[in-house]
């Protein structure tokens, strides 16, 4: 993939004479955010912090606008970055979602205050910030995740210490810098938003451990959420999910498929809440995977399997309990050199040659095949063929392996989407429709890539980041 260098220069150019000239016209050295250590890092953001403080509301949705509108300007530089420094995602698709998060997350208006009054006068529970947030980011979604939680976690009244993944380190360390550089030129605190030039496992372990990280954030996979929810303080995690789609007898068939393509393959089956198998009814099974074909996926079989499986999975020998026979069983890991690939880059790893139209690679196999039970992030689709949807659903709730993150279902019947969406429990439930729906494309609703099953936040907005404080005033300001 060849990034516009005229782009890049462009936008090079506009972050250095942005660096070299302060709002006012004066000459400054201001890093935007980037430091060479931790404790610089957290020093900067908690001076923000105090600065933002003494701001109004209005101020802080003023600042909130800069960003929004640098994010939405730079979506598809920052887009073109990512894909060239990661390896993995679509161009196309992470533009989408670069604005998605720009234009649609909440502000200043998702905080709310209740209030009790009467004979003894007035309490008020108010939506108040932490302080300094530390914000662990993944490498998938490096920037749409930086942009989405630094408007929350702002609008909320904090400032955040990212710490981005080291495999998306210059377009994290971009987007920041970008984002930092519009707040002052709209007047307000420097450093919103820091992070170290150079991160690592090492610097988000010291990142959480500071005594002035008043809150964590992980969006990542288990170790990640681990290690926020062991830190001792307060914590949000928005871990793995493996998101099984159901489709039954009833549905409609052509459009299922063609949902299902459109979801799998977008941005390479990155987003965490993109469909990584699919479940049919045998009824019905020929007949979606005949449209899935028509829709843009490449059936490979029998052998074609065999062989990608030594492609985009390692294996592992895991040892078995002492006493249990066989001593050591299979077991298997992504090969990450081929998350978030295209499907015919993948596909040509195995001799065959497809034309571009094609955004999956789908292959039926058994309930138990790695295809299914591994979280592959990449648009290699496995469909599993059961007798009902009974089975379908007992299915689906064992490959999601209780991440309790996204479920899919196309079917006409509301009983069995009601039995599903009961029985799987995840904070996303998608009906008819790819999965992208349930983060407000195409789906009414606010977007988020921070999606927080496993501490219940559910889609994390600003309020996941505040605390709430009582104000009590008696005997005034009662009217009743
Ligand atoms: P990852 O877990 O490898 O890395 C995520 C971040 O955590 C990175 O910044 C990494 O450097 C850091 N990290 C990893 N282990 C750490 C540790 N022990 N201590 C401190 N920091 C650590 O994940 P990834 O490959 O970047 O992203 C993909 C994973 O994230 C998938 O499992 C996906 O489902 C999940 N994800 C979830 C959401 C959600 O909203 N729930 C969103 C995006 C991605």
């Amino acid at each position: 993939m060849i990034v516009d260098d005229n782009l890049i220069a462009r936008v090079t150019a506009e972050v250095l004479a942005q660096m070299q000239n302060s709002p006012s016209g004066e000459k400054t050295n201001t890093p935007y955010g980037i430091f060479d250590t931790v404790d610089e890092a957290v020093a900067a953001a908690l001076k923000a912090y105090k600065e933002l403080r003494g701001l109004s509301l209005e101020r802080r949705e003023e600042i909130i606008q800069a960003i929004r509108d640098a994010a939405y300007e730079n979506a598809e530089v920052l887009a073109r970055m990512a894909v060239e420094e990661s390896g993995m995602g679509r161009i196309e698709d992470k533009i989408i979602k670069n604005r998605l998060v720009a234009r649609q997350t909440p502000g200043t208006e998702d905080l709310k205050t209740e209030a009790w009054s009467g004979d003894k006068g007035l309490t008020l529970v108010e939506m108040a910030p932490f302080g300094v947030i530390g914000a662990i980011t993944p490498t998938t979604n490096p920037t749409e995740t930086i942009i989405g939680n630094g408007i929350c976690m702002i609008a909320a009244g904090n400032t955040v210490v990212f710490s981005p993944h080291p495999t998306a380190r210059k377009t994290s360390v971009r987007a920041i810098q970008t984002l930092n550089a519009a707040v002052e030129k709209a007047g307000g605190p420097a450093n919103l938003m820091t992070a170290v030039a150079e991160p690592s496992i090492e610097a988000a372990g010291r990142m959480m451990q500071h005594p002035d990280i008043r809150m964590l954030v992980a969006t990542g996979g288990p170790g990640v959420v681990k290690a926020v929810l062991s830190s001792g303080k307060k914590a949000i995690g928005a871990g793995a999910g493996n998101p099984p789609v159901v489709v039954d007898e009833t549905a409609d068939i052509a459009k299922a498929a063609r949902d299902i393509v459109a979801g799998c393959s977008f941005d390479n089956n990155l987003p965490c809440i993109a469909e990584k198998e699919v479940i049919a009814v045998g009824s019905i099974a020929d007949e979606l995977m005949a449209y899935m074909r028509k829709y843009g996926a490449y059936q490979i079989t029998g052998s074609q399997i065999e062989q990608l499986m030594k492609v985009i999975l390692t294996e592992k020998e895991a040892k078995m309990a002492t006493g249990c026979t066989p001593k050591t069983r299979k077991s298997y890991a992504v090969n990450k050199d081929y998350v978030g690939k295209d499907a015919k880059y993948i596909l040509s790893k195995i001799g065959l040659d497809v034309p571009d139209s094609i955004k999956v690679v789908l292959c039926e196999t058994e309930a138990d095949h790695p295809f299914v039970l591994e979280e592959l992030m990449m648009p290699v689709l496995p469909l599993v063929q059961v007798k009902d949807v009974d089975a379908a659903i007992e299915l689906a709730v064992k490959v999601e392996h209780g991440n309790r993150h996204t479920a899919i279902m196309h079917s006409k019947n509301v009983d069995n989407m009601t039995k599903y969406a009961r029985a799987i429990e995840t904070t996303i439930f998608v009906k008819n429709a790819p999965s992208y729906a349930g983060i407000g494309v195409g789906g009414e609703g606010y977007p988020t890539f921070t999606i927080a099953g496993p501490t219940g936040e559910g889609l994390t907005s600003p309020r996941s980041f505040t605390r709430l404080r009582r104000c009590v005033l008696v005997d005034a300001f009662s009217i009743v």
